[in-house]
């Protein structure tokens, strides 16, 4: 073999690697992290991965997992046994709340779900078993911004620990562990990854005793990532801060435009000045407001069809944050299973689009919108 030195990581799609003797199997357990063993428990594009991602996060290390999903139930399953109690904000991903509501409850972990208002005074919902609170930074699909640094005082008041999703913040906005949270978990599949073609997690953790747990979760359960998700996922990253900045400028430009629309009756955008977190948005995100928003039309099934088939190259696809915008309908994806009463009591009506602003050039997007408004 000739020397080879490549400029990025191959891909090292293997399940398993190789060791020339006795000695060599001893390095691996006597020196962790010099050599690989099976890829379930580690390999080089995932660990470029949770290494690439520790660093934005400031932690002591992550752990990539095969999906957000995957990422909260390790981050979970690392503090938790039977018999323990979690807190949940009550707007939250819905993958999340039926994880802890219907599932993990079936294995004797209990689980409350918090008032956004009561989140920052625990006293009411706290319990003698109760270990973790989950958040998220800002909320699906309304944009509630949660202040993290109030958040973790609260939970270090408790005495318990702070699990913030910051999936739609990205570390490039805000870094919870730097405010005092525990654990910080994302959909990579979103932000991180970027091109809608990955689905990954990852946990970050501030404390070496944590990270040990979750990552033995990680080996036991299976929740590890393949390595060619990992690599392209690495790739994503590369040029995350990049997107960032052109995911905000854009949803910011949008989001005036919209808000200025007659047809338009709401926008939820914290990077606009009457959104009520604004100022703590604004703090909490170094200026950037990131690249979601959802804005009302009038509340009737036809218009809202009316728009999404006027709408020239925009897809409806029930995932975001990739390159390219995409809208998605909340009543009847992510919010489907609530009531007609909960749905309107958050405020999701007929009329709620939730667009995920890309990173093409703002005048195309708006001009495109334009198009489907006029028809709605
Ligand atoms: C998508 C998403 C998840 C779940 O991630 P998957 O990669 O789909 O498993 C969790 N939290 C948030 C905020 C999400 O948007």
């Amino acid at each position: 073999m000739p020397h080879i030195h490549p400029k990025t990581t191959p891909i090292y799609q293997t399940s398993v690697f190789t060791f020339d003797d006795l000695n060599e199997l001893e390095l691996y357990f006597g020196q962790p992290g010099q050599s690989y063993m099976y890829t379930r428990y580690g390999n080089p594009n995932t660990d470029e991965l949770a290494q690439e991602v520790n660093k934005l996060e400031s932690g002591v290390g992550a752990v990539v997992t095969s999906s957000g999903m995957s990422a909260i139930l390790a981050a979970v399953l690392a503090g938790c046994k039977a018999g323990d109690h979690v807190l949940c904000a009550e707007e939250i991903y819905g993958g999340s709340s039926t994880l802890l509501a219907q599932e993990l409850t079936r294995v004797g972990i209990e689980v409350t779900f918090v008032p956004s208002a009561e989140m920052y005074t625990l006293d009411n919902y706290v319990q003698p078993t109760t270990r973790l609170l989950l958040a998220e930074t800002m909320s699906n699909p309304l944009l509630q911004v949660f202040d993290i640094a109030r958040l973790a005082q609260e939970t270090k008041r408790q005495s318990i620990k702070l699990v913030i999703d910051n999936t739609f913040a990205t570390p490039i906005l805000t870094k919870p562990l730097a405010l005092g949270a525990d654990m910080v978990i994302h959909s990579v599949t979103k932000y991180l990854s970027g091109h809608s073609d990955v689905t990954a997690g990852v946990v970050i953790c501030k404390e070496q005793e944590d990270l040990q747990r979750v990552q033995r979760v990680m080996m036991v359960y299976g929740l590890n990532l393949s390595p060619f998700e990992g690599w392209l996922a690495s790739r994503g990253l590369k040029t995350l801060r990049l997107r960032m900045k052109q995911h905000s400028s854009n949803a910011l430009q949008i989001a005036q435009h919209l808000q200025q629309h007659p047809k338009v009756e709401k926008v939820w955008y914290p990077g606009l000045e009457e959104h009520p977190q604004h100022e703590l948005a604004k703090e909490q995100g170094q200026g950037l407001f990131g690249g979601m928003l959802s804005f009302r039309i009038k509340d009737d099934t036809e218009a809202v069809n009316r728009f999404m088939q006027a709408l020239p190259s925009i897809p409806f696809a029930p995932s975001l944050a990739g390159v390219n915008t995409s809208i998605s309908y909340p009543l009847g994806t992510s919010h489907r299973a609530l009531t007609a009463e909960q749905q309107q009591k958050v405020g999701i009506t007929i009329g709620v689009i939730r667009f995920s602003v890309g990173i093409e050039e703002p005048e195309e997007l708006i001009a495109e919108l334009e198009t489907a408004l006029a028809a709605v």
